[in-house]
């Protein structure tokens, strides 16, 4: 038996392993010294006590006969797509119910959701990008076309004037950059989609750090989307599910190529691949989406943005070149000095003993520059802020 051999092209480490083996190294080479990490986008802050009572009931309801629930449909519960499609109506979106998939996170849909495409197939990744959808690419065996995007576009990029593409990836706010795709810019993309028949994946896991009014929430704001674009969002950073796991995937009815109805596709791809999420777990979601829950997830939310401030102010005063916090989580610096991003993080980890996030990690285009995350609890952020700025000075 001869395995997957695309495993082979895979970049040999990811990421994070390599930020956790130097950190590994450097606290055993110096034991006792306090670590502020600023590096994985993990939250700190609990779920929120709407999310935990639901989750308690969620519980309660599995000790009783009346109220127990075995298997869940696969594609997720009606009272949990209900939530989700009725959270889009505020936005003036339309959804049935059936075209919102519940799933156990945005990580295991983006790869799993290139089984409806097939092998071989050619994917367009602006980059810098979050490094998963480059590797479940090499996995599939798809060719990748890496679309760099820089400091002088701001980081947004725009549909290439030739065709032949067949998948988009779309990240808006974006991870690690924080830039956000506006409305035009949307549609420009949308265009190009439709007239080409490429289909746009568009990672909306940071929607929930909007902060300016006129960006989209949703590429479904914008028409012309229905028939090309499937949306993949997360509970994760929106209202600290990372440990506890769940998410969702908008798949129009209207999106058809080559004849197929992508929607039904998927239907039969989860009723096929998996049985559902847990029960426990999607009530707990549904109270994310609810008058409560809304309100003390964006109070969670105010803790992180906080946190932005904090990181910004004290680069501003150093004289750093960064961009993003504003609608999204995480700060994008320019490496001082023309230093590249790796020799950068080892100055932070050794100097100020500061963990972050090498630019290289999401492109080859992003070598100059480092991310930091807003996730921290407060003490720390406004240590390593301190601390920061103490260096560049
Ligand atoms: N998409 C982006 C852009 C992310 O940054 C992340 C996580 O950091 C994910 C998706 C994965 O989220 P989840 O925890 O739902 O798997």
């Amino acid at each position: 038996m001869i395995p997957n051999q695309n495993y082979g092209n895979l970049k040999d480490s990811y990421l994070f392993y390599n930020i956790a083996q130097k950190t590994k190294a450097y606290l055993e080479a110096n034991p006792g010294k306090r670590l502020l990490r600023m590096g994985i986008g993990d939250v700190s802050q609990p779920l929120c006590s709407a999310v935990i009572e639901a989750l308690k009931k969620g519980v309660e309801d599995q000790a009783n006969i009346e109220t127990f629930n075995g298997y869940m449909p696969e594609c997720g519960a009606p009272f949990l797509r209900e939530a989700i499609a009725a959270h889009y109506a505020k936005r003036g979106i339309k959804l049935e119910t059936d075209e919102v998939f519940v799933s156990s996170g945005a990580s295991d849909e983006l790869g799993d959701i290139l089984d409806l495409f097939g092998h071989g197939k050619t994917v367009l990744i602006p980059e810098p990008a979050y490094p998963a959808y480059v590797d479940a690419n090499v996995m599939a065996g798809n060719k990748i076309v890496h679309l760099a995007t820089c400091k002088e576009n701001g980081f947004l990029p725009e549909p290439p004037e030739s065709d032949g593409i067949d998948v988009i990836y779309l990240c808006s706010p974006n991870n690690p950059t924080g830039a956000v795709c506006g409305s035009e810019l949307l549609k420009r993309w949308i265009d190009y989609a439709n007239k080409t028949q490429a289909v746009i994946l568009f990672d909306a896991a940071y929607e929930a750090f909007i902060e300016e009014p006129d960006v989209p929430h949703s590429i479904f704001e914008i028409p012309g989307a229905e028939t090309c674009a499937i949306e993949i969002c997360s509970l994760s950073k929106t209202a600290g599910f990372t440990g506890t796991r769940c998410g969702y995937t908008v798949i129009p009815k209207a999106l058809v190529r080559g004849g197929m109805q992508l929607n039904s596709m998927w239907v039969r791809n989860r009723t096929t691949k998996t049985n559902g999420i847990s029960y426990i777990l999607q009530r707990g979601a549904a109270a994310v989406f609810t008058d409560e829950g809304q309100r003390q997830i964006h109070e969670t939310l105010s803790v992180y943005k906080r946190n932005a401030k904090t990181l910004m102010s004290a680069l501003e005063e150093a004289g750093a070149w960064f961009t993003g916090g504003k609608n999204a989580p995480y700060i994008w610096m320019q490496c001082p000095d023309g230093t590249d991003s790796w020799s950068f993080f080892d100055r932070l980890l050794n100097e100020i003993q500061v963990v972050a996030t090498p630019g290289e990690g999401f492109g080859e285009c992003a070598k100059q520059f480092i991310r930091f995350t807003t996730f921290g609890n407060p003490s720390d952020t406004q240590e390593a802020a301190e601390r920061i700025k103490n260096l560049l000075k």
